[in-house]
């Protein structure tokens, strides 16, 4: 049986940041579906403007 919570650890190790290759922490899908990975610190950088521009943030851990 698969628990969310093992979901959420294989993503996090699938997924590094955009910006720095860093281990992903934070998910923003664009309107168009488009989706980005960032770390936790540049998830906080940007997640102000990623919503701002209409982005779904949310965080992974
Ligand atoms: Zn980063």
């Amino acid at each position: 049986m698969v628990t969310a919570a093992m979901e959420r650890s294989q993503l996090l190790d699938e997924q590094r940041c955009d910006r720095c290759g860093a281990r992903g922490a934070v998910h923003a899908i664009a309107p168009g579906g488009r989706d980005l990975v960032f770390c936790a610190h540049h998830g906080r950088e940007y997640a102000e403007q990623l919503r701002a521009d209409g982005f779904e943030v949310s965080d992974l851990n």
